[in-house]
């Protein structure tokens, strides 16, 4: 992922001649954090853990970026999705850097009371390096509110108890009872949504009887599938970790997540749909594609077989560098994923401010807030692309590097 985003970065910043002295400090992260730390399991035995967090740039306001618990975390991979969240927040326009980090751990193999565990003393080994005005992590793959939870007791708790209240948002992503936002956890699904109305409007068209499939039904697979639903739209395949499933005639996302929160989280054995082998999910006939899992899923070994008008990136870096010259070849259209996923972000960022601001706001305001905020950036990504008569990756890099270059430009290198 690491080389992939570097090379899109490269790309943006030749096509806009950005400044010689950001360029380089930008291809480089400012720190990053490995510890490691150990926890005591159920059966009384010692494990040492591997966590992670890279912090990439902060020109703008502070690092924010998920958390994500999985065996393919390693520094490169957090790297690359600290430097996505650098140009994420940007393109956004929010007073964020960009960081991200997690634990190499398959959370499957543990109990609750280890997970917990795990993730207190994780964050007690990262410490002073995040904070609520410094760096502020949100979920990611494998991480949810209640992870949030342990994470701001366990931040806020370590410090003094007079600044208890002021420490509590050192993470977004928290469960509404500690100080969480209505509909941050449907934040990223909805500005997925959010974008492809955009992209439908702009070919005078809208989505309702669109047939789509999405990969990943966690998080923003299901949340995508459930504003899909309300636009009128036809979820045709699905693909997890677990299995794959398809329906030409359509599949119940509500029925589906019903099954999956019954079923360990995966897809597999879904009554109301067929089971396909794995390699044919991409082949599913279909106008749009919601990557919503891991990275690097769209590559030359399937990008071919893609017959959609659209891909929406709803996870991080799905598209390799391969499967987009082909994707680009083959006339198909990819909303990125720093805008597609953005709402997920910009949601933090309003559970960040309510935080700060000792206010509670209601689930219509956020919705609408993101609503803005996205349409705003996928305006000047469409306007941007046509500036530079280049694709809306690119296009969204560059906005996202215009603002940062203009920040350095104006504030100057200390000393
Ligand atoms: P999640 O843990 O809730 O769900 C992940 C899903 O991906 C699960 O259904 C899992 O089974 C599936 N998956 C894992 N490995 C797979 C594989 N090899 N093939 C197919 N499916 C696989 O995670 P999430 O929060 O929904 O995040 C999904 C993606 O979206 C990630 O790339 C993440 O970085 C990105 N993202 C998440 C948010 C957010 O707010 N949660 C925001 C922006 C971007």
């Amino acid at each position: 992922m690491y080389k992939v985003v570097m090379e899109q970065f490269e790309r943006a910043a030749d096509v806009m001649g950005l400044d010689p002295g950001v360029r380089t400090i930008l291809a480089q992260t400012n720190n990053e954090i490995v510890v490691h730390f150990p926890v005591k399991l159920d059966d009384g035995s010692i494990a040492v853990f591997t966590g992670y967090r890279v912090q990439h740039n902060n020109a703008l306001g502070p690092y924010k970026g998920g958390l994500r618990y999985h065996p393919t975390v390693d520094i490169d991979s957090a790297r690359a999705l600290a430097i996505w969240m650098t140009w994420k927040t940007s393109l956004a326009g929010l007073p964020y850097g960009g960081g991200k980090g997690g634990i190499e751990i398959d959370p499957k193999k543990y109990s609750q009371a280890e997970l917990e565990r795990i993730t207190r003393r994780f964050t007690y080994a990262l410490g002073d390096n995040i904070g609520p005005d410094l760096d502020i992590p949100a979920p990611d793959v494998n991480t949810n509110s209640q992870i949030m939870a342990w994470i701001a007791d366990t931040f806020s708790s370590t410090k003094s108890p007079s600044t208890r209240f002021a420490n509590l948002h050192v993470v977004t992503g928290k469960p509404l009872g500690a100080g969480g936002l209505e509909g941050r956890d449907r934040a990223t699904g909805y500005g997925v949504v959010v974008t492809l109305k955009a992209w439908a409007e702009r070919r005078n068209e809208n989505l309702r009887g669109k047939r789509y499939i999405v990969q990943g039904f966690g998080n923003v697979g299901y949340w995508t599938a459930h504003f899909m639903a309300m636009e009128g739209a036809t979820l045709v395949g699905v693909q997890d970790a677990s299995g794959t499933v398809r329906d030409p005639e359509g599949i119940d996302p509500e029925a589906l997540n019903t099954w999956v929160e019954q079923n360990d989280r995966s897809v597999a054995g879904f009554k109301g749909a067929t089971t396909l082998d794995a390699d044919g999910f991409f082949g599913i006939d279909c106008d749009i594609v919601v990557p919503a899992a891991l990275g690097n899923q769209i590559t030359a070994r399937n990008a071919g077989r893609i017959t959609a008008k659209v891909v929406a990136e709803g996870a991080n870096g799905p598209t390799d560098t391969e499967g987009e010259a082909i994707l680009r070849k083959n006339g198909v259209e990819i909303i990125p994923d720093i805008l597609c996923n953005s709402g997920g972000v910009i949601g933090s960022y309003i559970e960040w401010l309510q935080n700060k601001r000792a206010e509670y706001w209601k689930i219509d305001e956020v919705l609408k807030m993101i609503h803005d905020k996205i349409t705003t950036a996928f305006a000047s990504v469409a306007s941007t692309a046509v500036e530079f008569d280049t694709d809306w990756r690119t296009s969204a890099y560059i906005v996202a590097l215009r603002r940062l270059e203009k920040a350095y430009k104006e504030r100057g290198i200390f000393p």
